[in-house]
């Protein structure tokens, strides 16, 4: 048996045309205060600013798109969410997603799909489709987003617009709701590279609140880093762009492959040089990806259990007259933990079965831990193409003769049809390209590419470890 849950109510079609809030301040009602206190003058003053749905805020409810939690208010904001404030930004929204940022084309939401602005027959990505439909439909400026393997890439690619993922431990997670805490990121879509710089640089700090963000220690020793290699640094110096054989699949759509291609060959006419190069284990790190985020959010999702977090039903409802209720006593796990778990999506119940198997006494060793394995061949790869060495690892050196980003398609071909989204496995495919640089906590940017009359194709800058800057910079060239 199933416990009723309260009614979710879907925003109308005439305020909310993509679907892509889940709640929001209308924007007519916005109006800039007349004497903003402390008058703040930042890149980000008055501007709105689009919230995915599993980032914390006081102002507006924040669903994870779940049925599960429809009414939840945290009584905190996130700590990205403050920093945005801070430096004068206007939250309008709560945007809309897969739930709990599972799933790739922000069509398993509680809250009905998302449409692309484009075409609304076409997928807008996800997991943050809606913070993506948001600003391409001119909702919002720009839009935090979450980004585990790719969510926020894929939706920035399908709806023409520049999505960055930082590396892991630059923007705090505080206040996130967790999907795999070892991938999660906070990521930024706009429609220029300067806007999602100007909201990056206001929400990149450490923060003490959470334990996995970089220290101010190795933010200095990167901030050296960096310095040192000032001198042979673009865009003085020309570019060492990667790029890797393995994303030259025969998956690759022909207008991908076109732009990628025509793009390489305008780096080149400006004096920048391409190196082949090759990352082995591109497509071992899909599958790793698929064993390691859902078994972190099997674990994660165990506290949606109706007593802790997740709505609350009366235990007597259903279960002492129901014709299935029997002679049997209403144990605990009969009336509140199965029934509510029952009213998870589709996917998410996929993700929490696929978790829960993997970490079994009997498939750990095959799955989850080498999965683990898998992650490591991945960072090791990265680090090896890189010139710039990883921070993290103390006294490393970078490749000899190494690449300053590499340079790949986002995905593999434009948004498919909202109906004809493969389920399932079949799904999961189009993150080939974005995980590699989640496994290894790397950043990543999206920005679009047009091809003729194409749209809905982006080309993805990869960095070292810390390189955030230096992957905006190229993207912006890229534009
Ligand atoms: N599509 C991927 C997944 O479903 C990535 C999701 C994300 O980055 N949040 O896990």
């Amino acid at each position: 048996h199933r416990i009723p849950l309260p009614r979710i109510h879907r925003r109308h079609h005439s305020t909310n045309p993509y679907n892509a809030f889940i709640s929001s301040t209308p924007s007519a009602a916005y109006t800039p205060p007349a004497t903003p206190i402390p008058p703040p003058n930042t890149p980000l003053t008055h501007r709105p600013i689009a919230i995915k749905d599993n980032i914390s805020t006081t102002t507006h409810p924040t669903t994870c798109a779940s049925a599960l939690l429809p009414s939840y208010t945290p009584p905190f904001d996130a700590t990205c969410v403050s920093h945005l404030r801070r430096a004068g930004a206007v939250i309008t929204g709560k945007t809309n997603m897969d739930e709990f940022g599972m799933g790739s084309d922000s069509l398993y939401s509680a809250f009905g799909p998302v449409s692309n602005p484009a075409s609304p027959l076409l997928s807008a990505g996800g997991s943050s489709g809606g913070s993506a439909a948001a600003v391409a439909s001119g909702a919002a400026w720009a839009a935090l987003g979450t980004d585990t393997g790719g969510s926020v890439r894929l939706p920035a690619a399908y709806t023409g617009l520049v999505g960055f993922k930082p590396s892991y431990g630059v923007v705090s997670r505080w206040g996130v709701v967790a999907y795999a805490n070892s991938l999660d990121t906070v990521g930024v879509l706009g429609s220029r590279v300067r806007d999602v710089r100007a909201v990056f640089d206001a929400i990149s700090a450490h923060d003490p609140l959470d334990p996995t963000s970089l220290s101010p220690a190795t933010r200095a020793r990167l901030a050296d880093l960096l310095a040192a290699r000032a001198g042979g640094r673009f865009p003085r110096a020309p570019l060492r762009i990667g790029v890797p054989a393995e994303y030259n699949v025969a998956e690759l759509t022909p207008g991908t492959r076109t732009a990628w291609r025509n793009t390489l060959q305008a780096l080149h006419q400006r004096g920048h040089t391409f190196v082949p190069v090759s990352l082995p284990s591109t497509r071992a790190a899909l599958a790793a990806y698929y064993v390691l985020a859902p078994a972190e959010a099997s674990s994660n999702l165990a506290k949606y259990d109706g007593v802790r977090y997740g709505f609350r039903a009366s235990p007597s409802k259903g279960s002492s007259k129901g014709e299935g209720s029997s002679e049997k006593e209403a144990t605990e796990e009969d009336t509140l933990y199965a029934p509510i778990r029952a009213h998870f999506g589709p996917e998410v119940a996929r993700r929490i079965l696929l978790g829960t198997f993997s970490l079994s006494a009997g498939a750990r060793e095959n799955y989850f831990v080498q999965a683990q394995r898998v992650r490591r061949v991945v960072v090791r790869e990265m680090d090896g193409v890189f010139r710039l060495p990883r921070v993290l690892v103390e006294g490393a050196a970078g490749a000899d003769e190494g690449v300053d980003v590499l340079l790949t398609p986002t995905a593999p071909g434009p948004p498919p049809k909202r109906d004809e989204v493969p389920r399932g496995v079949g799904a999961y495919v189009r993150d080939v390209f974005t995980v590699p640089a989640s496994l290894a906590g790397v950043p990543a940017g999206s920005v679009p590419v047009k091809v003729g009359e194409e749209g809905g194709i982006g080309l993805q800058v990869i960095g070292q470890f810390g390189d955030d800057g230096l992957v905006l910079d190229v993207a912006g060239y890229l534009e």
